[in-house]
């Protein structure tokens, strides 16, 4: 059977990768990779639908198991691809989506060379900001932490070969869509 394939997307928070690749997925019939994160959940975050809300212990145990894909400290928090989340359904031909930070993007492609990179980004930085502080579900602390590491997220844009520059969610779906069935 044909391997499936992994698609890779990240880009600083706020820049809208979420509400893409959720719109994507629903147009396009793919399954959704739950990851597993440290931090605690946000308002209405679902336990193994939004993540997989772990303790830093449970995190760091799986981590000595070998159980992810690739993980990275993320905003002082771990965040990581479970390989029991990707490697059946690749074996199955099945296409999944990544929604993960640059760092695990990297990890990504050394062990799946073939994997799609893409980089989601806004306009402007400006508009990065307006967005993070349009979010309320954020402390000012977390915003300024996740402000500061976004832009330093943006540094990373060169090692990945696709850029979807999100100005307009249709637009962006479209671009994001037309890479995936390329
Ligand atoms: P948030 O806390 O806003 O849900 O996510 C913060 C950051 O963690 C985002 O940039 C998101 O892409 C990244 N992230 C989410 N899941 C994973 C994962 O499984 N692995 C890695 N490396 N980053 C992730």
């Amino acid at each position: 059977m044909a391997l499936g394939k992994l698609y890779v997307v990240s880009g600083p928070s706020g820049a809208g990768k979420s509400t893409v690749c959720k719109e994507v997925r629903k147009i396009l019939g793919i399954n959704l990779s739950v990851s597993a994160t440290s931090r605690s959940p946000r308002e209405g975050e679902k336990d193994g639908v939004d993540y997989y809300f772990l303790t830093v212990k449970e995190f760091e145990d799986k981590i000595k198991n070998n159980e992810f894909l690739e993980y990275a400290k993320v905003h002082n928090n771990y965040y990581g691809t479970l390989k029991s989340e990707v490697e059946k359904r690749l074996e199955n031909g099945e296409k999944i989506i990544l929604e993960i930070d640059v760092q695990g993007g990297i990890q990504v492609k050394e062990k799946f060379p073939d994997a799609r990179l893409i980089f989601f980004k806004t306009p402007s930085k400006e508009d990065l900001e307006k967005r993070l502080r349009g979010r309320q579900t954020d402390s000012e602390e977390t915003i300024a932490l996740r402000l500061k590491n976004s832009l330093k997220e943006l540094e990373y844009e060169k090692e990945y070969e696709f850029i979807v520059i999100n100005n307009e969610i249709k637009q962006a779906c479209k671009d994001l869509i037309d890479i995936i069935e390329k």
